[in-house]
């Protein structure tokens, strides 16, 4: 497989074509934004953490029946995936409240949900990533009502396989953010990356953060906390 031009810069990652057209290689960094990019840093070997713990997650998808655009892990920083048409939502799916559900709806942090919750929201940085409704997606035809349908059927499903995997390693997972893709025009696929940076994870035991909300937070131990989740699951630090 061969590396060609860069196609892409994003926050945390960078898109390089292949000499297949139909593949991308995609390369995390260890820069670290939030707000919507007012806050930047780097956290030391983020990039290692996301794109193997992300890899190894849509591995356990894939065996689950999930469809994801990963095709192989080429090292440390680098993965193969197939190239997709990026659907613009942002899929959101919370156990516990945190974050901005807990602002608001005015609620603590903590509180475990009868049932998972799902919401969308419009990915545009210009806007701020407004949230919208499935009618807004259709609306503003992001998705069509039967893709719609099948994301909202394929987020929950990821959730109970993510949730019961990460309980095995004493890890809560209170709530992620999913892309999804569209490859040979109408076929979905999970896409982007499901990582310390896309979820909250939280010490089963303890409740100790374990994921980006440290950085965001300036909480501190941001590097020591992807490395613990890193060690859960591979039993060694990066
Ligand atoms: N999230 C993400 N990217 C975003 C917004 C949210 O990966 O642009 C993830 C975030 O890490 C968390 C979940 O989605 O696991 C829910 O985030 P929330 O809506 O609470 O927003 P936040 O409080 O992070 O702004």
């Amino acid at each position: 497989m061969e590396k060609r031009e860069q196609l892409y810069e994003g926050k945390a990652k960078k898109v390089y074509a292949t000499d297949d057209s139909q593949m991308v290689i995609v390369s995390y960094k260890d820069d670290a934004t939030a707000f919507n990019g007012q806050k930047k840093g780097t956290i030391a070997g983020k990039g290692v953490v996301n794109n193997r713990v992300s890899n190894f997650l849509m591995q356990m998808l894939t065996e689950s029946g999930v469809p994801t655009h990963y095709i192989r892990e080429l090292n440390d920083r680098e993965t193969l995936v197939k190239k997709v048409e990026i659907i613009p939502l942002e899929v959101i799916i919370r156990n516990i409240s945190a974050g901005s559900f807990a602002k608001r709806y005015g609620v603590d942090e903590g509180i475990v949900f009868a049932q998972p919750t799902i919401e969308f929201s419009y990915k545009n940085d210009d806007l701020g990533d407004p949230l919208i409704n499935e009618y807004h997606a259709i609306a503003l035809n992001l998705a069509g009502p039967n893709e719609i349908a099948r994301i909202t059927d394929m987020a929950f499903h990821i959730n109970e396989v993510l949730k019961a995997y990460f309980a095995t390693i004493n890890v809560e997972l209170v709530d992620f953010k999913l892309e999804f893709g569209r490859v040979m025009g109408d076929y979905i696929v999970l896409a982007d990356e499901i990582s310390p940076d896309t979820c909250r994870l939280w010490d089963a035991i303890t409740h100790e953060k374990l994921d980006k909300d440290r950085f965001r937070r300036d909480m501190g131990g941001e590097v020591e906390a992807y490395n613990e989740i890193m060690y859960r699951i591979f039993g060694e630090k990066c």
